[in-house]
C-alpha cells in the first residue's frame, strides 16, 4: 500500500464567520491564511499586560 500525502478533506471552509474561503486541503488550519494570523494576533492580545485604557 502506498504511502499517500497527508492532506486534509476537501471542500472546508474558513472558521472565521462569514468568511467563504475554501481551505486548502494541505492547509489543517481551521482558518484561512488571513484569519489564522488574525486569531494568532488575538491571542497575544490576551496575554496579562493589557495596559490600554
Ligand atoms: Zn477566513
Amino acid at each position: 500500500m502506498r504511502k499517500k500525502l497527508e492532506t486534509s478533506a476537501k471542500d472546508r471552509h474558513c472558521m472565521f464567520p462569514g468568511c467563504k474561503h475554501i481551505l486548502s486541503i494541505y492547509n489543517h488550519e481551521i482558518y484561512c491564511h488571513v484569519h489564522r494570523d488574525q486569531m494568532a494576533e488575538e491571542q497575544k492580545l490576551k496575554t496579562p499586560y493589557h495596559h490600554r485604557s
